[in-house]
C-alpha cells in the first residue's frame, strides 16, 4: 500500500526513494500538528528522505525510516491520517530496501572520497534542506 486510497503505478524507472520522497513531503505538509507522533514523525520522514534522494543519505536511513514509521499507528494520534502517513514508508521500504540501503550506501561513500580529498561529485545546496 502506498497510501490512503490510491493505487500509483509507476514503471521500474521511477526513482524509488524520489517518489517516496514526494509522497511524504505531501503527508507532512498535511498534517494538521495536533498530534505529536503525526506532526513530528511526517516531518522526520520527509526531512530523511529528501536528504537521501539528494545525495545526503546514510546506510541506516532505511531502519530510520522504518522506526519512526512503526511508531506513529497504534492509537497513538486522534486521526487516521497519522497512520495513513507512515504506510508509504513501511510498504516501500519494505519492498524496496535494497534500494534505500545501496543510496545511503553510496551517498556515505562518495562523502568519504570527498572528505579524503578523491573527488565526488553531485553535491547539492537542496541538500541542506
Ligand atoms: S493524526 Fe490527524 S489529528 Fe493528529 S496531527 Fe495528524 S492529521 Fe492532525
Amino acid at each position: 500500500m502506498s497510501g490512503s486510497s490510491a493505487i500509483i503505478v509507476v514503471d521500474d524507472t521511477v526513482d524509488i526513494v524520489g517518489a517516496l520522497a514526494n509522497l511524504s513531503e505531501f503527508y507532512a505538509h498535511e498534517s494538521c500538528g495536533q498530534c505529536t507522533p503525526c506532526r513530528e514523525g511526517s516531518l522526520w520522514m520527509s526531512k530523511t528522505l529528501h536528504r537521501l534522494s539528494h545525495g545526503q543519505g546514510r546506510k541506516g536511513d532505511a531502519d530510520y525510516l522504518l522506526k519512526i514509521a512503526d511508531n506513529i499507528p497504534g492509537g497513538r494520534t486522534i486521526c487516521a491520517f497519522g497512520e495513513a502517513c507512515s504506510w508509504p514508508v513501511q510498504s516501500f521500504v519494505a519492498k524496496f530496501k535494497d534500494e534505500f540501503v545501496a543510496k545511503g550506501a553510496e551517498d556515505e561513500a562518495r562523502r568519504a572520497r570527498q572528505s579524503a580529498g578523491l573527488g565526488g561529485e553531485k553535491e547539492t545546496a537542496e541538500a541542506q534542506h
